[in-house]
């Protein structure tokens, strides 16, 4: 069923798993998604960056929440990375269940100031809100925004930001780049710093730039209380490697013939994910 980030995350903080948010800018990777989600039994949140948001067009976005209606799983339709006030109000307009507003490059003051406005908006119409605190990196300019230096989320910081804004989730900066890692760049969690920002706030924290981190140290961030986890680029790479492959034989060219190929490699990794966040089968706790 559609629900709100709110809903699937309360539940994920609750009992300590973490659920994938899946940037999605194409039908058919929107449809491989929900099938993985619901053959996995797992909730999902559908991530849709502004860009992606411009690529599709907002009337897709019915469609994406019809079909979220008569799902298996709990199924939240997310704003990502939303920049400024009326991007907040397009995303309510047009069927979203949950927003981002990052207001993580602004100053301190600022960043609270927006988060807080965007939080009166959103909850006034039944929307949950994701703010940001602390800066994410960024490895190439298809990544999304970020700085090329990380700056850590402070804990007291981040009691101080959910305090004062109200909002429902938090993304912390504690060692991710968005996009994919060049070779020279070494990705590597600051679980201690973590365990310090889980302990000092109690609502749902959230991790951007989770591609490319190893296994081993997501699955720990998801037992210190990491909830939500954006996946963009890993699914994205899987569906076009497959691509590349499928398109190298000239005289393919219906879609339906060129994209299940590439939708089952997507899937793979997708299924791969739901598995290392714990996610599997925990629809049924909804
Ligand atoms: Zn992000």
């Amino acid at each position: 069923m559609l629900t709100t980030g709110k809903v699937i995350l309360d539940v994920a903080n609750e009992h300590r798993f973490a659920v994938p948010a899946f940037n999605i800018s194409d039908y058919a990777m929107f449809n491989g998604i929900i099938e993985i989600s619901e053959e996995k039994n797992a909730p999902v949140i559908l991530g849709i960056h502004p860009d992606e948001v411009q690529h599709v067009g907002v009337d897709m976005i019915a469609a994406v929440t019809q079909r979220a209606h008569r799902s298996t799983v709990p199924i939240a339709i997310h704003w990502d990375h939303g920049a400024n006030y009326d991007q907040i109000l397009t995303a309510i307009h047009s069927g979203f269940t949950s927003v981002m507003i990052d207001g993580s490059m602004l100053p301190f003051k600022e960043n609270v100031a927006i988060s807080k406005k965007v939080v009166h908006a959103a909850h006034a119409v039944g929307l949950s809100v994701e703010g940001e605190l602390g800066t994410i990196g960024m490895t190439d300019s298809q990544a999304e925004e970020g700085s090329d230096a990380i700056i850590y989320t402070d804990p007291e910081d981040a009691l101080a930001f959910v305090e004062s804004t109200g909002v429902d989730s938090l993304a912390v900066a504690i060692g991710t780049y968005h996009g994919i890692y060049p070779k020279t760049l070494k990705p590597e969690l600051r679980l201690d710093l973590l365990k310090q920002i889980k302990d000092t706030i109690s609502i749902p924290l959230v991790l951007h730039g989770g591609s490319n981190n190893p296994d081993d140290e997501v699955a720990e961030a998801v037992k210190l209380g990491i909830n939500k986890i954006n996946i963009s680029s890993d699914i994205k790479v899987a569906y076009h490697m497959k691509m590349r492959e499928v398109l190298a034989d000239q005289s393919v060219r219906e879609p339906l013939i060129i994209q299940p190929p590439c939708i089952e490699a997507m899937k793979v990794v997708a299924g791969q994910m739901i598995e290392l966040f714990d996610t599997a089968g925990k629809a049924s706790l909804y």
